[in-house]
């Protein structure tokens, strides 16, 4: 790590983010502060992110104001610094001062750029040539296996709920272990059982794992489950034969809020201790759960009320999490999007929780990227596969959206189609200066990434918060 009189470094830039961008160059044009550029204050001063580059500086609070001094003029000439540990040495056009060598900086570690620099395509041409030298994966590394698109349970606001209910049968599930197989390489590969409610048919989910591991595969799964149908001999069969190292289940509410609006087809009186119950009992067993909390207007006061609860019944608790998340609002559907005032009161909400959630033990902001990320999900990762009960091969858990690249049963998927989720939407007039464009990709197939102020905001305020858990973590460290 570098360590100046001025700067800190708390993450340096991405290694190949540098090779392939060098020091930032000097034009000759006056200087300007990049537009991928997030700050956060911190009670010693200001953290600097560079969302290109990937690098996290931190600046003494007595250099803070100076900054607003550093763009402008071309050639240096700026005055000395006032105060602090690097007040100057000496004079201007002789010896180079500090304020000057803090503009030389900023300006190799691109946080300051030449005002004729076309920053936009820059990312975009540096993310572009990041994912031609992308190796091929070689293999499939994950599949989102649709056991059924059956529910046992009616939530009013599921994108499924048109869908005519089917389910893998025995035949299925066994070419499909035999196609995992053949498409692993000998690689460790995950399994990602989704539906409808995938315990609906868990017969396949046995099925195809007792033969993956019949034949020694290297398989670990996940799962998205309402969690409901769990009960201690499924969780240890889990455990055991699934391998399950993760579930996602969704709570809506406490109590009889989130039985009304779950609408068990079993009648579900009791369901919210049954499946809090499941989720102490997937935790004690070692399953990670992520705690979804779907939230829009309809259930704000609700959502509040579970946030409360969760703390209170599970914060600390090893292996649980949990997470707000408004319900999309459909790109293709502008007729249906909230109002600004309303966006604003979700995003409140949002970010609200989600500091409670993490100061109740029951989340914790994720660490910065170390590289770019080139890929969005799976939908453009090229190497994973959703497989439908009938065997076909789509890219995007909403399957209706991307449409079917070959099956199972043949055609064999090529590469092309593997990659075909990779088509991005239209960029919008605020990609042109917006702070976290380098990491945004938005893929055409995707129905859940409209852009608008409010989410910008939930996004950026994130990253703000990875920025002050990396300088804490670097303050324990030091
Ligand atoms: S889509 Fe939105 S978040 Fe992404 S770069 Fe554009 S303005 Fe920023
Ligand atoms: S819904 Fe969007 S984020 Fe999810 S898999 Fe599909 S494309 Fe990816």
């Amino acid at each position: 790590m570098e360590h100046t009189s001025f700067l800190t470094q708390i993450i340096p830039p991405a290694r190949m983010v540098r090779l392939l961008l060098g020091e930032g160059r000097d034009s000759g044009a006056p200087l300007v502060w990049s537009s991928f550029l997030l700050r956060q204050p911190t009670e010693e001063g200001l953290l600097l992110y560079n969302t290109l580059t990937l690098e996290l500086l931190h600046l003494p609070a007595a250099l803070v104001p100076e900054l607003e001094t550093l763009t402008g003029e071309a050639d240096g000439r700026v005055p000395s610094l006032q105060a602090g540990p690097a007040a100057s040495t000496g004079a201007e056009g002789g010896a180079p001062s500090p304020r000057r060598e803090l503009r030389e900086q900023l300006r190799k570690k691109w946080f300051l750029v030449p005002a004729d620099l076309d920053q936009h395509k820059t990312a975009l041409e540096l993310r572009k040539t990041l994912q031609d030298m992308e190796p091929p994966a070689g293999y499939l590394k994950k599949y989102t296996v649709f056991t059924t698109t059956a529910c046992n349970a009616r939530c009013f606001y599921c994108y499924e709920k048109d869908w005519t209910p089917r389910s893998m049968g025995p035949e299925t599930a066994d070419r499909l272990a035999e196609y995992m197989l053949s498409h692993s390489g000998g690689h460790r590969f995950q399994i990602d059982w989704f539906g409808g409610e995938p315990l609906v048919n868990l017969g396949v989910i046995d099925r195809i794992c007792a033969r993956l591991r019949g034949a020694g595969a290297d398989y670990r799964s996940h799962m998205v489950s309402n969690g409901y149908l769990f009960d201690p001999a499924l969780i240890a069969r889990a455990a055991e034969l699934w391998r399950l190292e993760q579930v996602q289940i969704t709570l809506d509410g406490v109590g009889e809020t989130y039985e009304r609006i779950k609408n068990y087809k079993t009648g579900g009186e009791g369901a919210f201790r049954r499946v809090t119950e499941n989720i102490a009992a997937l935790a004690a067993a070692g399953i990670r759960v992520h705690v979804r909390m779907n939230f829009d207007l309809h259930n704000l006061a609700q959502i509040e009320e579970l946030a409360d609860w969760l703390v209170a019944r599970f914060g600390g608790t090893p292996g649980v999490a949990a997470y707000p998340v408004p319900l999309f609002e459909d790109p293709e559907d502008p007729a249906a999007w909230h109002s600004d005032e309303e966006r604003d009161r979700l995003c409140a909400a949002e970010l609200d929780m989600r500091a409670r959630m993490e100061a109740g033990g029951l989340r914790r902001s994720l660490p910065l990227p170390r590289e770019p990320d080139l890929r969005m999900c799976m939908a453009d990762s090229g190497c994973m596969i959703t497989v439908l009960p009938d065997g076909k091969i789509g890219l995007c858990q909403n399957y209706d959206r991307s449409g079917f690249i070959g099956s199972i049963d043949g055609p064999e998927p090529d590469e092309a189609g593997l990659c075909s989720g990779r088509a991005l939407r239209e960029e919008i007039p605020a990609c042109a200066d917006c702070p976290i464009y380098p990491g945004c990709i938005r893929l055409k197939l995707c129905p859940t990434q409209i852009c608008y102020p409010q989410r910008r905001r939930v996004r950026e305020e994130v990253k703000k918060r990875s920025m002050l858990m990396e300088w804490k973590r670097h303050q324990k460290q030091d």
